[in-house]
């Protein structure tokens, strides 16, 4: 059984179509990259996965459950955003307790969760300080953060680096790649950068113009690309 599951998958806003027809399977603790131009419909996919968007059509499953009409709460996910999202007025420690404090869990379990993932990100000495005193790459380390103190069955991430300057980037990169090969947690994360695809990716599923044109290990994608958009896009400097 697939761990996330995206069956003919359709979404139109309003007459306009973004979303035509898209199969994808991912396999327990994968690392999927969904990569394409901007306005592909890479964030609306992700977001269907979310439940932050209604599907038109088709199916999205996550292990055994259909969640096309679970509410995002109930579908045991977490997404990592561009812009972060953290709380301002804050400390790291109270953003990343912050979603358990609303499932009701116990102080001392919330402790225990907080403390683990600050430990596994490196925020250790920084539980007390406000997003404001953070650098860029602290405070894309707490987004992470609550997203793992929830031990989600499976993370979403939508370019969660495009903020941050080159060198850091790169950084962050690696830093993402040792957190999944530590948790072996399934992961479905877009990039519009080829780059990004290519060094992270265990599959990496081209989109284009609300479609999949082609899903592959990055070295089958560079060596078999299906067609010329592929060869181009993956071909083509970031
Ligand atoms: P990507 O993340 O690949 O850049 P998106 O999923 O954000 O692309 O957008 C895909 C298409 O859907 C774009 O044409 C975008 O303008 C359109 N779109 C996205 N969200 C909405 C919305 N809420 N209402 C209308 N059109 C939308
Ligand atoms: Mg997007």
């Amino acid at each position: 059984m697939a761990a996330v599951d995206f069956v003919d998958v359709r979404k139109s806003f309003g007459a306009f179509p973004v979303i035509k027809g898209v199969n994808i399977e991912i396999e327990d603790g994968e690392f999927v990259i969904l990569v394409g131009p901007s306005g592909c419909g890479k964030s609306t996919l992700l977001r269907m996965l979310a439940g932050l968007e209604n599907i038109s059509a088709g199916e999205i499953r996550i292990g055994d459950r259909v969640v096309n009409s679970l509410p995002p709460k109930d579908r045991d996910i977490a997404m990592v955003f561009q812009n972060y999202a953290l709380y301002p007025h804050m400390t790291v420690a109270d953003n990343m307790a912050f979603s358990l404090m609303l499932a009701g869990s116990s102080k001392a379990d919330i402790d225990k969760r907080v403390g683990a993932a600050a430990e596994i990100l490196g925020l250790s000495k920084l539980l007390d300080r406000y997003p404001r005193q953070l650098s860029g790459g602290q405070r894309q380390r707490v987004a992470m953060g609550r997203a793992i103190v929830r031990d989600p069955q499976v993370f979403l991430f939508d370019e969660p680096l495009s903020n941050l300057d080159a060198k850091l980037r790169v950084a962050m990169r690696a830093e993402i790649k040792e957190l999944h090969q530590r948790l072996k947690t399934t992961t479905v994360y877009v990039t519009h950068d080829q780059i990004e695809a290519m060094t992270m990716a265990d599959k990496i599923v081209v989109m284009h113009d609300g479609i999949v044109e082609q899903i592959g290990a990055p070295l089958d994608l560079y060596d078999n690309p299906a067609n010329l958009f592929v060869a181009g896009f993956i071909g083509s400097p970031a």
